[in-house]
């Protein structure tokens, strides 16, 4: 029976006399008010409050039931007046069985848009809802339109632009599937239809289907899941036409390449490439169907329901035209592409009785070495054999079986990241056509959310220390709109607290004893491995509170989304992320584009100047930065160009995990709430003086109530002598120029006497 158990969700459900108006409790049930009672599933359900004795409320629900519940247990709703507001601070009670309402109660009738303060909110709707047609477009650029939407926040970013001459961003997060990408181009088509006009604006939209077939791939979580983060600059001329654009990419997932799940597919470009390659690429390239292929066969998920990959391909096909990428240049892409597939082919055989191997001479190896462009022997070689420098001397050290197949995948990772970065590179140079710069620019940010799995590994690690940096941002932004109007009001702000997550960002970035520095001190080790990673970490850092050591080979970090404990296994590797000098020969030395593409990535980058560690594992190893280095150079310097502009905050929210329509989860919804920080928008108003009301306002309200005449009658005379009548407490409000700010809870005692006079 859901009826039986009200335990409420361990949350950050605020405590009756938290509520914004106070603890109101008592005074609902005098009333007959609505409140909300939490399920044993955890679902809120809203009853009316018949009666209180003692600490037991008697509730009658829609359907003729009544109940007893803890009257501590019960949380105010709104009234009916409140329904659907399209601003969650418009809210009167303010708490979480509220803010799901509110949400759901606008997501039923398709406004899948609401604001919460400065934040916009977006529910996927998983099915097409009429939001987006050019007279949406019309009407928000001429502010006939005023709900909530992209279009508006965009609209606002532009504005802000001109007039402050300040840059702009719009930062969209939220968990995979929850429409960061498509609200992204619904970003760019807004400022496309604003700002286009030189052609540019074409380019630029053209870049998503290269990115999303490059980048995207199906996943449990979602068809088309973007295994990378994005952030493109659109630039604007004086005149506010668009002007160019920038794309940075951060973290491409390429374990992808060579390894996924059941249910999971590759990236979209290799089966679209094997779907849709005209009869002369094909013979070009020798191309089969997506199922010969041992790296695409891991999962038996070839096709997606509702989308044709043959179809895709001439989609990306057109677009890499329109971002001038020359035949010449997309055909060594296919061929590129087709190396990686054949290389999967490549098997190895024992020859000796050390169990060392040679690759095996059939269509796989043959294949790939005509592709790229090299020897035979040559490749056979590099992929069976490493140089080693032992002393003075080169020894030549043949691999086992594990240790071939290693660096076969390597091989493959390493090509398609390049072949990634390359595009990414080429599109850049495409449109970076508006060479004078004004200065001006809309960044819009596109990145994983934060993650939390059953089993986390080196890449949750890497986007939830993102995500930790990404909230601190936000925090800070929030935490500044809300000082800006202190001040505005001559507020004294020091007696504002305000806590944020520094505390788990120094845990990851302390040196040198921070879970970042730790790792990679541990990944220039020979002998480090994961367990000792993790042995590493609990003997630093076990005084942090922020940190705990598990069994094993496992730790938790408590981030402000919520705990989240990580496997170590495969740490390092990924960390490390080798490719042995004797691949890297090869592929400078092919005559295919691969040495033009590799030395744009790989090679420049193992002659620069290595800041991270060395990786001198068996000395000839490349010296580059470890992955989670390069990542936290990137993420600063991302930090950094966000920091000069005036942030927009987009969330997106999944309302269900079957991707389909007209579903509303309640606690899917709530977690990422939380995690995505609307919620924290709600803690921070909290946390300062959050109810707020003109002098003009609150002598209205309450001035009846005054027991002795005030001398002067203008509204704040009136105001203070009702704060003194009542006894609140110096420390619980604050006198502004124009509004009084009350700290939660302080207006309940008003509103109740009001109430019952
Ligand atoms: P990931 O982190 O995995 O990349 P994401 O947050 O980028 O996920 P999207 O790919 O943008 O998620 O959205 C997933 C799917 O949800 C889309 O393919 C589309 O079917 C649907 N969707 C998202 N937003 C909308 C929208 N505004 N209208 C209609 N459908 C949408
Ligand atoms: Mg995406």
């Amino acid at each position: 029976d859901l009826y039986s158990v009200s335990s409420p969700l361990p949350s950050i459900t605020p405590s009756p006399s938290e509520h914004r108006w106070s603890d109101t409790t008592s005074y609902t049930a005098k009333k007959k008010l609505q409140s909300w009672f939490q399920l044993s599933n955890g679902n809120w359900e809203l009853g009316t409050v018949e009666s209180t004795s003692g600490t037991e409320s008697v509730i009658s629900l829609p359907d003729g039931k009544v109940l007893k519940l803890k009257a501590e247990s019960l949380v105010s709703a709104n009234p009916g007046i409140l329904d659907g507001v399209d601003d969650l601070m418009q809210l009167s009670y303010l708490n979480e069985p509220s803010v799901l309402y509110n949400l759901q109660y606008r997501y039923n009738r398709d406004m899948i848009y609401t604001k919460a303060g400065p934040v916009l909110v977006a529910i996927n709707p998983f099915k097409k809802v009429p939001l987006y047609e050019n007279d949406y477009i019309e009407a928000y650029k001429c502010k006939a339109m005023e709900s909530p939407h992209v279009y508006a926040i965009t609209d606002t970013a532009i504005r802000e632009m001109i007039r402050d001459e300040v840059n702009q961003s719009i930062i969209i997060s939220g968990e995979s599937g929850a429409g960061k990408t498509e609200t992204a181009k619904i970003a760019m088509q807004y400022l496309a239809a604003l700002g286009g006009g030189s052609g540019i604006e074409y380019e630029i939209l053209k870049t998503n289907p290269i990115l999303e077939a490059f980048g995207n791939a199906k996943t449990l979580r979602n068809d088309n899941s973007s295994r990378f983060g994005k952030l493109i600059e659109i630039h604007f001329s004086e005149t506010g036409k668009i002007s160019g654009a920038n794309i940075q990419t951060f973290l491409l997932e390429k374990s992808r390449v060579v390894q996924c799940n059941e249910g999971e597919r590759s990236y979209h470009i290799f089966y679209q490439l094997c779907a849709g390659a005209p009869t002369p690429l094909r013979e070009k390239l020798n191309l089969k169907s997506a199922d010969q292929y041992k790296y695409l066969r891991q999962s038996t998920c070839y096709s997606i329901t509702g989308l044709n990959d043959a179809e895709q391909f001439g989609i990306v096909l057109e677009a890499l035209d329109v971002v001038h990428i020359s035949k010449e240049d997309q055909e060594s892409v296919f061929a590129m592409l087709a190396a990686v597939l054949w290389l999967g082919n490549i098997s190895f055989t024992v020859i000796d009785n050390e169990n060392h191997v040679e690759a095996v001479e059939d269509e796989g190896l043959l294949n790939v070495a005509k592709l790229i462009g090299c020897v035979v022997g040559d490749l056979n070689r590099a992929l069976s054999t490493r140089k080693m420098k032992v002393g003075n001397d080169n020894i030549i050290q043949k691999l086992t079986l594990s240790q071939a197949i290693d660096t076969r995948d390597a091989l493959a990772k390493s090509i398609y990241a390049c072949l990634f970065d390359w595009l990414v590179e080429q599109i850049n140079k495409s449109l970076a056509v508006g060479k004078r710069r004004t200065g001006r620019s809309i960044s819009i940010l596109d990145i994983y959310g934060f993650e939390s799995f059953d089993r986390n590994s080196f890449e949750q690690f890497c986007i939830n220390y993102a995500n930790e940096r990404l909230q601190q941002h936000f925090n800070r932004h929030l935490f500044k709109l809300e000082q800006e109007e202190y001040i505005q009001d001559g507020i004294d702000w020091a007696k504002v607290e305000f806590d944020d997550n520094q505390d788990c960002l120094s845990l990851f970035e302390k040196k040198p004893l921070g879970l970042l520095s730790l790792l990679d001190e541990e990944s220039t080790f020979p002998n480090g491995t994961d367990l000792t990673f993790a042995n590493k970490l609990k003997q630093h850092l076990n005084l942090n509170s922020c940190f705990r050591g598990e069994r094993e080979k496992a730790f938790s970090v408590s981030h402000y989304a919520g705990e989240v404990t990580y496997d170590t296994t495969g740490f390092l590797e990924k960390n490390r992320d080798l490719l042995h000098l004797d691949s890297i020969q090869l592929l400078s030395s092919c005559s295919c584009h691969l040495p033009q593409i590799f030395a744009s990535h790989m090679l420049i980058q193992s002659e620069k100047p290595v800041v991270g560690p060395l990786h001198k594992s068996g000395g000839a190893d490349s010296q580059k930065l470890s992955v989670a280095t390069k990542f936290k150079g990137q993420l600063f310097q991302l930090m950094q160009r966000l920091e000069s502009t005036t942030p927009h905050f987009i969330r997106c929210i999944k309302p269900n995990n079957l991707q389909s329509p007209g579903l509303y989860e309640q606690g899917l919804v709530l977690q990422q709430l939380r995690c995505c920080g609307v919620l924290e928008v709600v803690r921070i108003s909290r946390s300062g003086f959050p109810t707020r009301m003109s002098h003009q306002k609150f002598a209205r309200r309450y001035g009846f109530l005054l027991l002795e005449n005030v001398a002067s009658q203008d509204p704040l005379s009136v105001s203070v002598a009702i704060l003194h009548q009542f006894n609140i407490l110096p420390e619980m409000y604050q006198v502004g120029y124009t509004k009084l700010f009350f700290r939660t809870g302080q207006i309940g005692v008003l509103e109740d006497t009001r109430n019952h006079t």
